[in-house]
């Protein structure tokens, strides 16, 4: 395209401290969260006449941190198409040479909040249980394209008010270190499973913990592991789970577990003295057959040995959470993979900078061609979910055919008015 007619595509601006340099169908831009990677804004999209959510990435590749997940989000969001899962509608630079090439664009389904502002909520077992049923599917999918993601946590989970919930991004990249004697960057590790703090090996089952810490937030309304930083992070499991058997700790390797043992020794607390009646709906016989089910299941998800943790398929099965299952969403086909060597890719900074721009060339390509994912480019690769099968809060309370429960009702758009209050201010 010659380039008059590309810079006469775009327009600018100001988002905070960022401007925005947008395709003119997308209008109306307004901050709805930020990340590590940017700022993430919501917007009108005139050719699909919906709502979309626009994720600014500056200069991705001007480091290995930011240029290895740019690149691996790219890749993994063009392959992998379900119903938990962000979809991707496009990806675009409004620079036009590999010379010029600053900034990726990302568009994507429009959600109403992350889980944080969700966890602040009183929900019912219902609700409850079927944003866990919707984390396990997401994460079961990853699982069977080969991603574990290991750094699942409220603020990459969003969710809808009719109650649909979609996992926002891919986790840490299997080269990606992590342990106890890492230096200690400025990241989020609440919900990071022990073997990720102790820089153990790992198993699909590690996304357990990760959802189990997440369902014990939703059930207590505050963090269950909130260490202060990475070494305190163990001392906040143990003291509540207790220290860990001496079979687990021959697991370790030598300098990690001189620090584990040197720790002092915690009896650690029930599942019941951490998880009381007083924190569930307990008002009838039906809920308190569930608050005991809950219980169980946290029991289950929250423990240290991986070997003798539940895997999803099996959380997927248990009595909490199998009243939702639905093979059409727990057995999709998985993903193909395009790109083999996505985890072990190490490249100078000029490297990735080619190798983001041609994702992003790629994807300009095929949308051009009229072809995404096997699906014509005007539908967009993601129109498939949620709405389709799921009533919106409107129209289940009008025609009431939906048997999912939904997080606001007509009267109350508490998630719609969380977002719109505090538009970058939520957790990280
Ligand atoms: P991220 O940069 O992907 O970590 O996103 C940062 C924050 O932006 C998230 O915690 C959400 O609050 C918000 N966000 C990102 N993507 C979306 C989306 N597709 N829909 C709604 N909110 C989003």
């Amino acid at each position: 395209m010659n380039r008059n007619k590309r810079e006469k595509e775009f327009y600018s601006l100001d988002v905070g401290d960022s401007t925005f340099t947008v395709l003119k169908r997308y209008q109306n831009l307004r901050p709805i969260g930020s990340g590590a990677q940017g700022i993430v804004c919501s917007a009108y999209d005139h050719n699909l006449e919906r709502n979309v959510a626009i994720k600014k990435l500056s200069r991705p590749f001007q480091n290995q941190t930011h240029a290895k997940r740019a690149y691996r989000e790219l890749v993994l969001m063009k392959c992998v198409n379900h119903k938990n899962i962000i979809g991707l509608l496009n990806v675009f630079t409004p620079q036009k040479t590999l010379e010029e090439f600053q900034d990726v664009y990302i568009v994507m389904e429009l959600m109403d909040a992350n889980l944080c502002q969700v966890i602040q909520m009183e929900l019912d077992h219902e609700r409850l249980s079927y944003l866990l049923y919707q984390m396990l599917c997401g994460i079961k999918h990853l699982h069977a394209a080969g991603i574990i993601h290991r750094d699942l946590k409220p603020s990459n989970i969003v969710v809808k008010s009719d109650c649909t919930l979609k996992i926002l991004d891919f986790g840490l990249a299997r080269t990606a270190a992590t342990g106890l004697l890492m230096t200690p960057y400025v990241v989020t590790r609440y919900y990071r499973a022990p073997e990720v703090i102790l820089g153990m090996g790992y198993q699909a089952n590690v996304d357990v913990w990760s959802i189990g810490c997440i369902m014990a937030e939703m059930v207590r309304g505050s963090v269950l592991f909130p260490g202060t930083d990475h070494i305190d992070q163990w001392n906040k499991v143990i003291e509540q789970l207790g220290t860990p058997s001496q079979e687990f700790l021959m697991k370790l390797n030598q300098s990690v577990r001189t620090y584990v043992e040197n720790r002092p020794r915690y009896a650690g607390f029930t599942f019941e003295k951490l998880f009381p009646d007083v924190l569930f709906p307990a008002d009838s016989e039906h809920n308190k057959l569930k608050a005991s089910q809950a219980r169980d299941l946290l029991s289950k998800m929250l423990v240290i040995d991986a070997s003798k943790r539940i895997s999803v398929s099996e959380a997927l099965q248990h009595p909490y959470i199998n009243v939702w299952y639905d093979p059409t969403e727990v057995e999709a086909p998985p993903p193909l993979i395009t790109d083999k060597q996505l985890d072990e890719r190490e490249h100078t900074v000029e490297e990735w900078k080619d190798l983001i721009y041609m994702e992003v060339q790629d994807w300009e390509e095929r949308t051009k061609n009229g072809v995404i994912r096997g699906q014509p480019a005007s539908l967009g690769a993601a129109v498939s979910s949620s709405s389709q099968q799921y009533p919106s809060v409107s129209s289940s309370s009008v025609n009431d055919v939906s048997t999912n429960p939904t997080l606001a009702s007509d009267t109350d758009s508490s998630l719609e008015t969380a977002s719109n209050t505090d538009p970058l201010g939520c957790c990280r």
